[in-house]
């Protein structure tokens, strides 16, 4: 069924008031969160957050951004799977992908035996999941088709949906409600933007503000429409004509995004409409609301401090595949450090290798990366990655300096 057709804020109500539906945990939050604690913080991250962020052990000196790591959507996304399992602790349990970008976490929940939905032919295999198990749905959501066939298949769902990318849904469906085209700022095969533009109605994902450009210039001088739709190819609902469906527009983000970006997109649309329809009509033209994410922007304002340090590298911690984490190495690039994106504490060898992902490349590994004498290394992690991860890596830098 076509988006535009299917009346997805009515489906999410019935979904809402099934007795198998679960978006508020079991009521063992207390004793999850101790759990947690002793599988994810980390003694030596307080440390470092009890003195201003800074620590120096003999030629070392780490500056921790102010914000960093496990956001609080993702705390509560992994503590919700944590108490599924104590709350079904015979049922087969699934989660329809990665819990989050991190492979730690994704591994002590394989470790729970928390089986991953595989994908086969580039789709998801749902047919292992049986009626009357339990799936769970992860921080970045699934689409809404994924969720209507685990309703019809008689499944349990805990829904741990991060209530920011909720408002994201609700925002895309006020856009659809109105007649107005998504034009959506996210990375159009990200889980997040598939789940999102699963609620819209007619919608257009922009990666970045040269893309967004191209769609405000042709708004307002026209061009081709097959030149357009080869470039956005994937990226677009289904028989989107950019004649017809530019007409009237909202803006709508991946959560994790850059947020400077974000609102640079916002701004150039809304004043594109403007252009094109005049103050009167604008109104009838164009639609925005605020849905950057608390957390995404305190530790995006968090680096953007951290690199007016006086720093000899940086280092990034987060999944490979982590929207979030690439826009903190982003960061650090574009102000010209040399930064180390890992995902674990084992890609630090004790030769002094590294075993890292640089910016649009695959994963390289260098020797001697942390130079000799006297070194100030800033350090942050993506909302993925437990405090536990970051105090290994630093651990391993100490140790390799000593
Ligand atoms: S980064 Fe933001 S949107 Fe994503 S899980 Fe965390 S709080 Fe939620």
């Amino acid at each position: 069924m076509k988006n535009q057709q299917m009346d997805t804020r009515a489906f999410k109500r019935s979904l809402h008031q099934s007795e198998n539906y679960h978006r508020r945990g079991f009521g063992n939050e207390a004793e999850i969160a101790e759990v947690l604690n002793t599988e994810y913080q980390s003694n030596l991250i307080q440390t470092i957050r009890n003195n201003n962020y800074i620590l120096e052990q003999g030629d070392v000196t780490i500056h921790l951004a102010e914000s960093f790591g496990f956001c609080w959507g993702v705390e509560r996304a992994v503590a919700m799977a944590y108490e599924t399992r104590q709350h079904f602790p015979t049922e087969k349990i699934w989660i329809t992908n990665e819990i989050i970008h991190n492979p730690s976490v994704n591994q002590r929940l394989q470790e729970m035996n928390v089986g991953f939905i595989e994908l086969v032919d580039g789709e998801k295999d749902f047919s292992v999941v049986n009626s009357g198990e339990v799936v769970i749905l992860p921080a970045f959501g699934a689409s809404v088709s994924e969720m209507q066939l685990l309703n019809d298949k008689g499944c349990t769902i805990v829904d741990t949906t991060c209530p920011w990318v909720s408002k994201v849904w609700n925002s895309v469906e006020k856009h659809k409600k109105k007649d107005h085209t998504s034009i959506i700022h996210g990375k159009h095969q990200h889980e997040e933007t598939i789940a999102t533009s699963s609620f819209a109605g007619t919608y257009l994902v922009v990666l970045n503000l040269k893309e967004a450009e191209y769609v405000a210039n042709y708004i307002l001088n026209g061009g081709s429409a097959q030149e357009f739709l080869s470039k956005f190819a994937g990226a677009y609902s289904e028989g989107f004509d950019p004649d017809q469906d530019l007409l009237k527009v909202g803006v709508a983000n991946q959560t994790t995004m850059l947020k400077s970006e974000t609102e640079q997109i916002g701004k150039l649309f809304e004043q594109t409409m403007l252009k094109k329809y005049g103050p009167v009509d604008f109104n009838q033209h164009f639609m925005s609301f605020n849905t950057i994410c608390d957390a995404t922007q305190e530790r995006q304002d968090a680096m953007l401090k951290l690199v007016e340090e006086d720093l000899s590298l940086m280092l990034v911690i987060g999944g490979f595949n982590s929207s979030n984490t690439t826009h903190l190495q982003e960061i650090a690039i574009e102000k010209g450090f040399t930064s180390y994106h890992i995902d674990s504490a084992h890609r630090i060898n004790m030769s002094n290798e590294i075993e890292h992902k640089p910016l649009d490349q695959s994963i390289t590994t260098t020797s001697n990366w942390l130079p000799k004498g006297k070194i100030t290394v800033g350090v942050t992690s993506g909302a993925s990655t437990p405090d536990k991860v970051v105090a290994e890596a630093i651990a391993k830098i100490f140790e390799l300096k000593k």
